[in-house]
């Protein structure tokens, strides 16, 4: 029988991402490095401060956030565990009604304002559409995240960054994919007087053939498509349902699966 594995689109088994919050004007730099090297993330805007100092304004979001993710992190920024019920699902729908007004798209993705979360904010986001959450507890390890909702990144910028990079580069896994998952603020740069650091790593970390360099939402999305795919029994054919290809390995092969089209897989 075929061993069948997901993997990342193009079949490769790493990939980078950044996570950065609360959308202030330091972001116009951070996007500037990150676009030099080819590097993606997601910025996870306040969307009742834009246009408020130190914040980035309205008009702008579409434009410098292209070819990253613009995702929710609350209308006003509060501390959702502290907040009625009904306040936080304020929070959370006025701020993606917001967001996607601006950038065009349906906004999924979100961080947790000061990391905090319970079960009842954590329902909010499930209703709210909101299809996965970052929390600021940092793993240093690169595995892909048991729940979305509670998304563990491996590091802030301010912790090992490089050392982790290097590790996460000299990495050999044919059992795991492997995420590296990097966030923190573009003020803290500007604050700690270390965009250096940023534009090390990115350099570092750039071009790699082995790497898929996404926006968190397209993650949640390539392994939403990998768990559609319908199997038969002995994994000798596929259907992919989705609109989008997905990547898998075949005894070590990748494999591309074109969107809505069913193919056999050689033994
Ligand atoms: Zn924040």
């Amino acid at each position: 029988m075929n061993r069948v594995y997901m993997c990342f689109p193009g079949g490769k088994r790493k990939c980078l991402t950044l996570s950065y919050d609360d959308g202030q004007v330091f972001d116009r730099r951070l996007v500037e490095i990150m676009n030099r090297h080819g590097i993606r993330g997601t910025f996870n805007l306040i969307s009742g401060r834009l246009g408020k100092e130190p914040h980035v304004g309205a008009g702008e979001v579409k434009t410098l956030y292209a070819g990253h993710e613009v995702a929710s992190h609350t209308l006003t920024h509060p501390n959702l565990i502290q907040c009625p019920g009904p306040a936080v699902l304020e929070e959370i729908t006025a701020d993606r009604r917001n967001l996607e007004a601006l950038a065009g798209y349906a906004v999924r993705g979100f961080a947790y304002p000061y990391g905090t979360y319970n079960d009842e904010v954590v329902s909010a986001l499930r209703g709210a559409g909101i299809a996965y959450a970052r929390t600021v507890e940092s793993t240093h390890q690169y595995f892909m995240p048991r729940d979305f909702l509670h998304w563990q990144p491996t590091c802030h910028h301010d912790d090992h960054l490089l050392e982790l990079g290097q590790r996460f580069l000299d990495r050999q896994e044919r059992a795991h994919l492997s995420l590296m998952y990097v966030w923190g603020h573009s003020f803290e740069f500007d604050r700690n007087g270390n965009w250096q650091l940023m534009e090390d790593f990115c350099r570092m970390m750039a071009g790699h053939e082995d790497i898929w360099y996404a926006a968190n939402i397209e993650i949640v999305d390539a392994v939403e498509a990998f768990r559609r795919l319908r199997f038969s029994q002995d994994n000798s054919f596929v259907m992919n349902p989705s609109a989008q290809p997905v990547w898998i390995e075949v005894n070590g092969a990748p494999v591309e699966i074109p969107g809505g089209a069913q193919i056999n897989l050689q033994e």
